[in-house]
């Protein structure tokens, strides 16, 4: 094998085929992801379809003094796949690791100023998402955010956004979308939705977007995704044309889920 085959191959490894679904992962998802029980049944078949693969690709490791389990790799990606239900092809291709924390962890934070001198930092993370193939997370944040599915903060997702956004490289809010004609549309839909959100957290109003979102345009994207589908129906009532963009992107409308039972 030549070099660069073996290169082609680290970079495109083979697909491993999917895992069995056992039964009890589905008790892993009703118990720990309340949202879980809410789709329809023909999601939740998609949803087990798309955990199939993302069990199978991705390498987990628990960090820390963390003992990985089931439990943990089925609460990451359930509400992972989430994203991806209805996205073709399998999920987060270039996503290669997720690591889990206990708890917050700290991390150094790297950037560089405009005289190029390089600065370094040590942060305290619920999670991250980096554009080379790892998230990271702390496992108490992941079963809280998954465990209130109605308060619009959830670490998981929210990672997860940034990863579909670093799939076109560094994140900028703009993701890799099906219908090419619609980049144009939805950068000026990121900018002025990410503006807006900045005024209204200066001025010390909430909206049913967490001020968060107004650090820039990529926590923007993430944080509208954490409302699209854990606050989907006042989302819909307070921002009717961000809510259709993102049911258009994400090919889902958590708005129905919640109206249900
Ligand atoms: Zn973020």
């Amino acid at each position: 094998m030549n070099f660069w085959t073996r290169l082609a191959q680290w970079l495109n490894p083979p697909d491993p085929g999917p895992v069995e679904f056992k039964p009890e992962w589905a008790e892993i998802l009703t118990a720990n992801i309340p949202v879980y029980s809410r789709l329809p049944t023909n999601f939740q078949t998609q949803l087990h379809e798309k955990l199939t693969h993302f069990v199978a690709q991705k390498h987990f490791e628990a960090c820390g003094d963390l003992e990985l389990t089931d439990e943990m790799v089925l609460t990451v990606a359930g509400q992972a796949c989430l994203l991806v239900l209805n996205h073709p092809g399998p999920p987060f291709p270039k996503l290669r690791s997720v690591l889990i924390y206990p708890s917050a962890y700290k991390a150094t934070h790297t950037t560089v100023d405009a005289l190029g001198i390089v600065h370094q930092q040590e942060v305290v993370r619920l999670g991250e998402s980096s554009s080379n193939g790892t998230v990271v997370l702390a496992w108490d944040s992941v079963l809280q955010g998954a465990g209130n599915c109605f308060d619009g903060h959830n670490v998981t997702m929210h990672e997860f956004a940034h990863q579909l956004d670093q799939a076109r490289g560094r994140a900028d809010g703009i993701p890799f979308l099906q219908n090419p004609n619609r980049y144009a549309r939805w950068a000026e839909m990121v900018e002025t939705g990410h503006d807006r959100l900045e005024r209204m957290s200066a001025a010390g109003k909430r909206t049913v977007l967490d001020k968060y979102g107004a650090t820039n345009h990529a926590e923007y994207f993430a944080v509208a995704t954490e409302a699209f589908f854990e606050k989907p129906r006042q989302l819909v009532r307070k921002q009717p044309e961000l809510y259709a963009e993102l049911k258009t992107f994400y090919q889902t409308d958590p708005a129905q889920w919640f109206t249900q039972g």
